[in-house]
């Protein structure tokens, strides 16, 4: 088996922009991803559109157009990063999931499965960069009920939900975009949320302002202070400002967070802090354990365009450790 200098695991945007960077060091490397090319994205819901502009997105110095410079969609993200992938000929092997990083004297043994038969296969590197982002690992409630067919974590079309009754439990902007997209898809709509008001919640300006629209027209029924007690097949029982009420819907989309999966690194001795996230030194991008290095969404850099330049620095601090020896 032929010892590699760095294996990248996750071809995300962060994954991809530390490709680039890989192969401009003159580093020897492939990307494992485990689904397809920029998976993460692929689930992101059918026709969203970022709040970034283009620019923002882009990686490797690629320019990323949009007509009349919108704010790209879903489609328009997932064709740039496969321009890019493709332009650069990165070396990404789709289909093929990390199962678990065994820790040798001087150097990492991965443990793939490769799809569609989930075939064993075994990586050797020096160094490995974790670009596993935290898109997958959603929050669940954790009240009677949550794990119910009807209980969703994450939508794709909204019209799925023309003329059901759905109950969007969430103060964050997926929540909120949700509640405004489906609404517009003529589903009924009720959107739960913690803080006393939609105002105190954490959606963006622009999107507050398209929720406060739809609640005047009555499209989006806002739930204030709500706890959701349990959900049953056809109502989900919930304690609100307004009392309490047994609501009868079709479908519960809770949109509560996304935590990185620690499946990867925990069992190597990586501590994670309280947020979550795998702790690790903010200069080098390397954890505790030597050669081991995380960077994108998984380190906390949740926007693309820092992240993009941080992953730049975490692939600097490879190659001075793989040149260093
Ligand atoms: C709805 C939504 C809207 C957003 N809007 C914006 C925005 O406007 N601007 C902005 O800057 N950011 C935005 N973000 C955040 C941005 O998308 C993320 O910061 C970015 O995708 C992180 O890239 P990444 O490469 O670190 O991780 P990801 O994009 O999550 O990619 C991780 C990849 O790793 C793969 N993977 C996971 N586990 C394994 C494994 N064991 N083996 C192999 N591969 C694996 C996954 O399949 C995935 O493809 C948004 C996020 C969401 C969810």
């Amino acid at each position: 088996m032929r010892q590699h200098e760095l294996i990248i695991i996750g071809a995300g945007p962060i994954g991809l922009a530390a490709a680039i960077e890989a192969k401009r060091a003159g580093l020897d490397f492939v990307v494992l991803e485990a689904g397809a090319l920029c998976q993460s994205l692929i689930e992101y819901p059918i026709g969203m559109r970022f709040y970034s502009p283009a620019d923002e997105l882009a990686i490797g110095g690629y320019p990323f157009p949009t007509p009349h410079d919108e704010k790209p969609s879903r489609e328009m993200a997932l064709n740039y990063y496969r321009k890019v992938a493709s332009a650069e000929n990165l070396p990404v092997r789709t289909y093929e999931r990390v199962e678990r990083i065994e820790r040798r004297s001087d150097s990492f043994l991965l443990h793939t499965a490769r799809l569609p038969h989930g075939t064993p296969t075994w990586y050797e590197a020096r160094c490995v960069l974790v670009c596993t982002g935290i898109w997958g690992k959603e929050r669940r409630l954790t009240v009677e009920g949550a794990t119910l067919p009807h209980v969703l974590t994450r939508y794709d079309e909204p019209i799925r939900f023309w003329r059901k009754r759905v109950l969007i439990v969430g103060s964050g902007n997926s929540a909120g975009e949700a509640a405004i997209r489906l609404a517009d898809s003529d589903a009924r709509v009720w959107l739960a949320v913690e803080p006393p008001t939609l105002e105190q919640c954490k959606f963006r300006p622009f999107i507050l302002r398209e929720i406060l629209l739809r609640v005047e027209e009555g499209r989006i029924t806002p739930l204030t202070e709500t706890h959701i007690l349990r959900i049953l097949p056809e109502c989900a029982d919930l304690r609100c400002a307004q009392g309490v009420e047994s609501l009868p819907v079709d479908f519960v989309l809770t949109l509560i967070g996304l935590e990185p999966d620690p499946t990867l690194l925990a069992p190597l001795g990586v501590p994670f802090g309280a947020d979550g996230k795998p702790q690790h030194d903010p200069e080098t991008y390397e954890t505790v354990i030597p050669g081991l290095f995380v960077g994108g969404a998984l380190s906390q850099d949740g926007f693309i365009y820092v992240a993009r330049e941080r992953v730049r620095q975490a692939i600097a601090s490879v190659r001075e450790r793989v040149r260093a020896e």
